[in-house]
C-alpha cells in the first residue's frame, strides 16, 4: 500500500514503544511534531506495548516527560488486556498473579480478586519482582490443573545495553518444571489483545494500523487480527532481516516520520 492510502484508511495508528517512537527513551528524529501531524488529521493515536511490569498511568507519565503523550491519547499494555481477557472469559474468578506490585494494584483496582491460596486463574505478567516463592506457588497450581494465562510470548525485553529475559523465558522455565504451556497468551501478535482494542476502542481492525519494528510480534499482531500494518526499521529490523520472516508488512519506512516526506 502507499502511505496516502494508509493514511486515509486508517482511524486509529496503533504505536509500538521502543524501536518505532523512541529509542532508549529518546524521542527517534522529529517524532513530536509527526505525531501532532497525525492527531491534527484527526487519527487516534494508542501507544501498544507488551511489557506488562508497568501500568497505564506510568506510560502516560513517561510519555509525557519525554513529549509524546498528548491527553487525547490511549495506552494499552498486555497487563490491561489480560484484565479486560480475565472479565470476559473468568468473570468473578479468583486469579493468582505472578507480576509487579505496580500490576497487582491495576487489577485490583479494575475489581479483579487476586488470591495466592484457592485461585481459580493463574497469570504470569512479566514480573521484574519475581521470587523463589513466587516461583514454587505458580508451580503447585500450574501442577493442579489452574488454568493458565500468559500476558505475552516475548523471550527478551530490550534494553539500552543490551535485552532482560522477559515472559517467555520464563514460560520455558515453567514448562520444564509443570509441563504447562499457557492456555491463552494476550499480547501481540495474538488476537486477544486485538479484541481488548477493538472492544475499548470502538474501531473495526481493518481501520487500524499497527506500526512497529518488530515482525514477529507487531506485523504479526496486525496480520493476525486484520489490521494494517507499518514495519519501521528504526528499530530490530532491518530491510535484509525482515525477508527472513513470512509475514509481510503493509508499508515499509525507514522511520515514521517518513509516512510525512
Ligand atoms: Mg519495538
Amino acid at each position: 500500500m502507499t502511505k496516502q492510502e494508509i493514511l486515509s484508511e486508517t482511524s486509529l495508528f496503533l504505536l509500538d514503544l521502543d524501536g518505532t517512537v523512541y529509542l532508549g527513551n529518546r524521542p527517534i528524529g522529529a517524532m513530536q511534531e509527526t505525531l501532532a501531524r497525525l492527531r491534527g488529521m484527526g487519527k487516534r493515536l494508542v501507544f501498544l506495548t507488551n511489557n506488562s511490569s508497568r501500568t497505564e498511568a506510568e506510560y502516560r507519565e513517561n510519555l509525557t516527560r519525554i513529549g509524546l503523550f498528548s491527553a487525547e491519547d490511549g495506552v494499552y499494555t498486555s497487563g490491561m488486556a489480560t484484565a479486560e481477557y480475565l472479565r470476559a472469559h473468568f468473570p468473578g474468578k479468583r486469579v493468582y498473579l505472578v507480576g509487579t506490585t505496580a500490576l497487582a494494584e491495576e487489577f485490583a483496582g479494575s475489581g479483579i480478586a487476586l488470591d495466592d491460596e484457592a485461585p481459580e486463574v493463574a497469570v504470569l505478567a512479566y514480573d521484574t519482582q519475581l521470587t523463589f516463592r513466587k516461583i514454587r506457588t505458580l508451580d503447585r497450581f500450574l501442577r493442579a490443573g489452574v488454568p493458565f494465562l500468559a500476558t505475552h510470548p516475548d523471550d527478551v525485553c530490550p534494553t539500552e545495553d543490551g535485552s532482560m529475559p522477559d515472559v517467555g523465558a520464563f514460560l520455558a522455565m515453567f514448562y520444564r518444571s509443570s509441563r504447562r504451556c499457557p492456555d491463552a497468551v494476550i499480547g501481540k501478535p495474538y488476537t486477544p489483545m486485538g479484541d481488548g482494542l477493538a472492544k475499548k476502542y470502538g474501531v473495526p481492525r481493518d481501520r487500524m494500523c499497527m506500526v512497529g519494528d518488530r515482525m514477529h510480534t507487531d506485523i504479526r499482531f496486525a496480520n493476525n487480527n486484520g489490521m494494517r500494518s507499518i514495519l519501521v526499521l528504526s528499530g530490530e529490523t532491518t530491510a535484509r532481516s525482515m525477508k527472513r520472516f513470512r509475514d509481510v508488512p503493509d508499508l515499509v519506512l525507514p522511520d515514521l516520520n517518513e509516512i510525512f516526506r
